[in-house]
């Protein structure tokens, strides 16, 4: 039942199903009030990457909170955030080396823009203009929104938002034979707009892999093809890898998949292993040098009262040595989808086909595409009458499941999801 004093995220309570009731869950298995176990074949919005409740990371969270909990993060430090921070430079291309502490993606975004703002700003230069892609999603907050693609969930607000450029998003699928000249022609683009450099702050992408516009995927060629324009016009480039980071596309992160070296990143979602809200965005040490100075104008005024919270640190540094030992589970996991998935190829109501790392998606052929058809509603339902969780995004359904998935769980997820598709 809804709770008579709950207002639920992206849900019309007039027409949605009642939410169901969860009393605990475990690795990849949530159990409801009534006793059903459902298989979390999402990794509960794409922020349990090991799964549920993992001991060592509850484990880690109670050492903590016994030795220190919060400590105001302006004048202090603490090791917690200290070692995640040493840890993930590690980890991270040589470029990326200054992490600044958020609480959610949303935020970690905003921090991204009002760094590359200033960053420009700074050096008495003006750029005012972004450049993002069609379909993008990096937020709810009224920035985050502002780069994000136009949508129905942007458009109460759709005066609000400060204006930015979008071009394509390159995406591509299993036998798609034009996806050179979609990447040329969008390049082509971005090269045209950059004939004017001085008017652009930067170029903000999902690198790899698009989430919530529809598990769209681009190739790493594009996004090097990408970083050399930005490089040559001199404008920032920024990741957000706030869903494709922590080894959802099978390497620690997508822009070391792809070879590319951002200007400024953001990570939130898998950093904690889904125990506690946290993000980063990470800057160039050139960007932090932007900044320092005897001038105090050309300080980053931007915290937050959770900022690097020690609790939410010391998760994280929980997850990433489960990640280190987990390694071959994140890296294997593109192939044993590849090879359920093929089947599924032979199905006359689907198609685009796709696989990066642990995430597999692909389309149902409708009548009614987009966000709002009743088609994702029923594969939603039948899942968990199947006993598992799927969310599709309109008419996309994915899988994104928490790496300690074992195969033969996820191959009977494919079973489900076949037989569900079949019955359409
Ligand atoms: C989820 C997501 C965000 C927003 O993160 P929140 O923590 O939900 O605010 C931004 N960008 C991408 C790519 C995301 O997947």
């Amino acid at each position: 039942m809804a709770h008579p004093h709950l207002w639920y995220p992206f849900t019309q309570a007039k027409l949605a199903p009642d939410p169901l009731k969860v009393k605990s869950a475990q690795g990849v298995w949530l159990e409801l009030e009534n006793g059903q176990r459902l298989l979390d074949c999402i990794s509960s919005w794409w922020v349990n990457i090991h799964g549920h409740a993992h001991p060592k990371i509850a484990e880690a969270i109670y050492q903590q909170a016994k030795q220190l909990e919060q400590v105001i993060f302006a004048g202090f430090t603490h090791d917690p955030a200290e070692q995640i921070a040493t840890k993930l430079i590690e980890k991270l291309p040589p470029k990326s080396n200054r992490v600044f502490f958020s609480d959610n993606g949303s935020t970690a975004i905003e921090v991204a823009l009002k760094m590359a703002y200033q960053y420009w700003a700074n050096q008495q230069q003006k750029r005012s203009t972004f450049i993002a892609f069609e379909g993008a999603y990096h937020g709810d907050t009224f920035g985050a929104m502002a780069v994000g693609a136009r949508s129905i969930f942007t458009q109460p607000f759709d005066d609000l938002l400060f204006q930015v450029e979008f071009v394509d998003y390159p995406e591509t699928y299993w036998e798609d034979d034009r996806i050179e000249e979609k990447e040329d022609k969008i390049l082509f683009a971005i090269q045209q707009k950059l004939q004017q450099p001085e008017r652009y702050a930067g170029i903000l992408i999902e690198p790899l892999v698009q989430g919530a516009g529809g598990m769209r995927m681009c190739r790493s060629i594009f996004l090097q093809k990408l970083a050399r324009l930005a490089k040559d016009a001199g404008t920032l480039l920024i990741f957000d890898e706030i869903m494709t980071g922590f080894g959802r596309t099978g390497e620690w992160f997508s822009c070391v998949k792809a070879g590319v070296e951002p200007d400024i990143l953001c990570l939130s979602k898998g950093i904690t292993g889904g125990f506690l809200p946290l993000s980063v965005t990470i800057s160039s040490e050139e960007i932090y040098q932007g900044f320092y100075s005897d001038d105090l104008t050309k300080t980053f005024f931007h915290g937050h009262s959770y900022t690097a919270n020690p609790l939410g640190c010391a998760a994280a540094l929980a997850s990433l040595e489960l990640m280190q030992e987990n390694e071959p589970k994140f890296r294997g996991m593109d192939a044993l989808h590849r090879q359920f998935l093929e089947p599924l190829k032979t199905l006359p109501n689907v198609e685009k086909l796709r696989v990066t790392g642990t995430i597999a998606a692909f389309d149902v052929i409708t009548d009614q595409p987009g966000y709002l058809n009743q088609m994702a509603s029923k594969i939603r339902t039948q899942a968990i009458d199947r006993g598992m969780v799927l969310r599709p995004l309109g008419n996309v359904v994915y899988l994104m499941p928490p790496y300690c998935i074992t195969e033969g769980e996820l191959e009977w997820v494919y079973q489900n999801l076949a037989a569900i598709l079949s019955d359409l």
